[in-house]
């Protein structure tokens, strides 16, 4: 049998099943999954097999159950065996798990031996993927087997009616993980068990940063609704205006803060427990400073029981916790206590810490909440980070695949190793720019070798030379002689799409690629594509005109460029009553265009990403940005919902030229339209052309797939817009739910471009 059934109660499920039926013989974990060998008449194996698919715990997954018979052995009894270790089988591993209702029951119940015990967990709940260090999931190869079991919990542990049989985290205050607080810069602890937390909590409402060590790594915590706190640790984290993510203690709290629908609620209180981004609602008392210029909040349920205590509601404590990944700006979250003294110190005021190891580090996932739009599945995700209660479940894709390493981008960086009809993804890396997060790419993808005992055959990469990922992959692909598959950047963010949605080898799809960066087969950056794609081949069929990205990253940081760049390509001189002609002097405008004329240090660019940054540095929203797509971001938070006007475009030769809309743009801009409707004007617009593309793309080839992947589909009002105007003309609409839409995904569409292309 196969699927996710280790670390879920599977065995004691099954030997339950069997005791009750009165059947005999032996279950076992194996590298392949789980093997049963058991003896009776057919029809009561009939009724166990049915069984097994209808009552499986709730974590588990059965993929596949293989039966055979064999000679009859005369067991007396039912039992749990030993495992096999295969070395070359692999099986899914569960991601962690949120805690469950029973423990919460317990955590709270006065008189259970775990009562307000930070660790309590189960066979349906509790860390498992960041504390596997090999399989097959048993105890002594997770960073569990430095803690000896008392008598109480090893009575649980063997018990088959004990709801913690075989829970591999298993620990109770006598034998398991304890907290303490440490302050910054001293090793003393200050505090431990139920005083640490005490300690912590008044340190919170007093307003001070507190490092924090959950599930996947350590946490940055404070009052979100004391703006000088908030302040305070962005100016130590050395991040400006990125937003931070909140904890609130239940869906009371959110609902304070936020505009909550039913779908962002079951997502909140999904088994996965996400961050999930929601509207806000204005002047509610959380600190501007958590998500400036944004009209969103990421928030997420506690998921541990530490964080269940931690954030419990009391005298004066907050009900919203600012809950940041625990690095300087883009570094990876640090993970061991050791690693979180030495980076967190200049951060955070105290430690609270714990004994229980991580042994894999995993960010908490962030998601949207998107209604079907297929009414197919009830999928409400909308992934933008993968990573904890998501991580390392295998996207299933249709096909048999070979060991295939796809290393991903440079940005957003998760890899994939692909085996049989299972992608692992891994968890969010990062922003490989870092020697950090370049480090802990390459021990993921050592790990992920191990853990699912993937040798990789062949490695797939994206065309960008200079990508840290790409040089990866080629460095292995000449030290180990593995054939090596280049994918273009927008192929891939489409194929992946694809993929995750079971689209087959002959398909065809219209793929909307709109994008922020990517290297195109010319050289040149693109970002606007239209392709007509499938997993084998892809022909580039409308492009967004290409115009000078100047200065190169510098033109990302500084989207005043793009507009000036753009300006330029619409004939248009500068002119200082423009926005972003204001706060730059003649000089460096003189110097922009002199090297878009003379084409120094400029790359031609058709990216959509960029046009968004041009428009809204255009309009005035944002001339030098903090983060990537920050400009677009805030572009689309002030679009004004209730306008419908649409500007002009042109589509000539396969190219989109937006130069009437500009010209259109800044004539709104002079008659001093409101910002909001000129935003949204823009946005119906975008919209429009997609459906406009699509139309034109199908009547040339009779597509009526249309694939939408890229990192411009995390802007909501967009997609919705153009998902709106898809469904009405009856397109097949394909949007990512699995994998992210930005570059979290790429490494997806990669493996299995890769492997259609061995196929020739
Ligand atoms: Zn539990
Ligand atoms: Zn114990
Ligand atoms: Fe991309």
């Amino acid at each position: 049998m196969n699927g996710v059934v280790q670390g879920v109660g599977f065995r004691p499920f099954v030997y339950n099943l069997a005791k009750s039926m009165r059947l005999q013989g032996w279950v076992r974990n194996s590298s392949a999954g789980v093997d049963i060998e058991i003896e009776g008449s057919i029809s009561e194996l009939e009724f166990f097999i049915s069984k097994l698919n209808d009552q499986a715990p709730p974590l588990s997954r059965i993929e596949e159950i293989t039966t055979k018979w064999l000679p009859i052995q005369g067991f007396k009894s039912f039992e749990i065996v030993h495992s096999d270790n295969d070395p070359n089988a692999f099986v899914p591993i569960s991601p962690d798990v949120t805690i469950c209702e029973d423990c919460l029951f317990e955590l709270f119940n006065p008189i259970d031996r775990r009562f307000r015990y930070p660790f309590i967990n189960c066979t349906n709940c509790g860390p498992r993927f960041t504390i596997i260090k090999n399989i097959p999931y048993d105890r002594p190869f997770t960073t569990m087997s430095d803690f000896q079991m008392c008598p109480a919990c090893a009575k649980e542990y063997t018990d088959p009616a004990d709801r913690r049989f075989h829970a591999q985290p298993i620990a109770c205050p006598e034998c398991g993980p304890q907290i303490w607080l440490e302050y910054a810069g001293k090793v003393d602890r200050v505090a431990e068990k139920e005083e640490a937390l005490h300690t912590a909590r008044k340190m919170l409402i007093d307003g001070k940063i507190l490092a924090i060590k959950g599930l996947g790594g350590f946490h940055l915590a404070c009052d979100a609704t004391n703006s000088e706190a908030v302040a305070n640790l962005r100016q130590r984290k050395l991040r400006v205006d990125k937003p931070f993510a909140l904890m609130m203690p239940d869906i009371a709290s959110i609902r304070e803060y936020c505009q909550l629908s039913g779908d962002e609620k079951s997502l909140l209180e999904s088994l996965e427990h996400p961050i999930v981004i929601i509207d806000q609602v204005k002047d509610t008392g959380i600190a501007s400073e958590v998500a400036p210029g944004q009209t969103s909040l990421g928030v997420m349920l506690p998921y541990t029981p530490l964080h269940t205590l931690l954030i419990e509601p009391g005298p004066n404590f907050p009900n919203a916790l600012v809950m940041t990944s625990g690095n300087i700006s883009e570094e990876p979250l640090a993970y061991s206590n050791e690693e979180a003294r030495e980076r967190l110190s200049s951060l955070a005021d105290a430690f609270l810490l714990h004994d229980r190891d991580i042994f894999m580090r995993c960010d908490d996932s962030v998601v949207r909440a998107l209604p079907d739009i297929n009414r197919k599945s009830t999928s409400k995700v909308y992934p933008i980070r993968r990573g904890r209660g998501y991580s390392p479940y295998p996207v299933q894709v249709p096909w048999e695949m070979p060991a295939i390493l796809a290393t991903g981008a440079e940005l957003k960086n998760t890899f994939c190793l692909s085996k049989n009809h299972y992608a692992f993804m891994s968890h969010h890396i990062g922003d490989l720019e870092n020697y950090e997060t370049l480090n802990s790419f390459e021990q993921g993808i050592s790990h992920f070798q191990n853990l699912f005992r993937i040798q990789p055959e062949f490695v797939a990469y994206d065309l960008h030379p200079n990508y840290l990922s790409t040089r990866y992959a080629l460095a292995r692909s000449k030290a180990e002689g593995l054939p090596a598959y280049g994918i273009q950047h927008h192929h891939a963010h489409i194929a992946a799409c694809m993929a995750e949605n079971h689209l087959t080898s002959g398909e065809q799809v219209i793929g909307l690629a709109f994008d922020g960066t990517g290297y195109g087969t010319d050289g040149t950056i693109w970002g606007g594509e239209v392709l007509l794609a499938s997993y084998k081949s892809f022909q580039r069929i409308y492009h967004l005109k290409s115009v000078g990205l100047p200065g190169g990253d510098l033109a990302i940081k500084e989207p005043w460029r793009m507009a000036i760049s753009w300006l330029h390509s619409a004939g248009i001189h500068q002119d200082d009553s423009l926005p972003c002609c204001q706060g730059i002097t003649q000089e460096q405008i003189e110097v922009m265009k002199s090297q878009i004329e003379n084409q120094i240090n400029v790359t031609p660019t058709s990216s959509m990403g960029r046009f968004f940054d041009a428009i809204a540095a255009l309009i005035g929203v944002k001339q030098i940005v903090n983060y990537e797509a920050q400009a677009a971001i805030e572009l689309e938070s002030i679009a004004d919902p209730d306008e419908k006007g649409l500007y002009r475009f042109e589509v000539k030769g396969g190219i989109i030229d937006p130069t009437e809309m500009i010209h259109q743009i800044i004539w709104d801009i002079r008659k001093r339209t409101p910002l909001e409707k000129i935003s949204a004007i823009f946005h119906n617009s975008i919209a429009e052309l997609t459906l406009f593309l699509c139309l034109d793309a199908k009547r040339n080839t009779g597509t009526n797939n249309v694939a939408l992947s890229g990192g411009v589909w995390q802007n909501m009002s967009l997609l919705q817009q153009t998902l709106k105007l898809l469904k009405g003309k009856d397109f097949n609409v394909y949007v990512h739910r699995k994998v992210p839409t930005n570059d979290g995904g790429l490494a997806l569409g990669q493996a299995v471009i890769a492997y259609h292309s061995m196929n020739d």
